[in-house]
């Protein structure tokens, strides 16, 4: 993304999305990005020596998504990766320092 799409989004939305408060232009804003991925497991690899084993849980796959709701599909999806952008206030953004300090993310 460009500085340019940066600032353009940044002045968009000034609104926390922890507490949703406005956050005044004189005031700082913090940008808080979220990746949450599995960890690459030892399957991937093996898979990938063999290509016919590789077809095969591809067909695999692609046969339980068919059995899947676009929610199913979804969350699976997610189960791998997801990525989230946050728009924080002073205060919340002292109130996340504290918890990624204790590294305690959930309440
Ligand atoms: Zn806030």
């Amino acid at each position: 993304m460009s500085e340019e799409q940066d600032a353009g989004r940044e002045i968009a939305n000034r609104t926390c999305d922890q507490c949703g408060q406005w956050v005044p232009e004189d005031e700082v804003l913090y940008e808080l990005r979220v990746v949450l991925r599995a960890e690459p497991t030892a399957k991937v690899d093996d898979a990938g020596s063999d290509l016919r084993g590789l077809q095969r849980e591809w067909e695999d796959l692609v046969e339980k998504m068919e059995g899947m709701s676009n929610e199913e599909v979804e969350e699976a999806a997610d189960q791998v990766y997801e990525e989230y952008g946050f728009v924080l206030c002073g205060p919340c953004r002292k109130e996340l320092h504290r918890r990624l300090k204790r590294r305690t993310l959930l309440p």
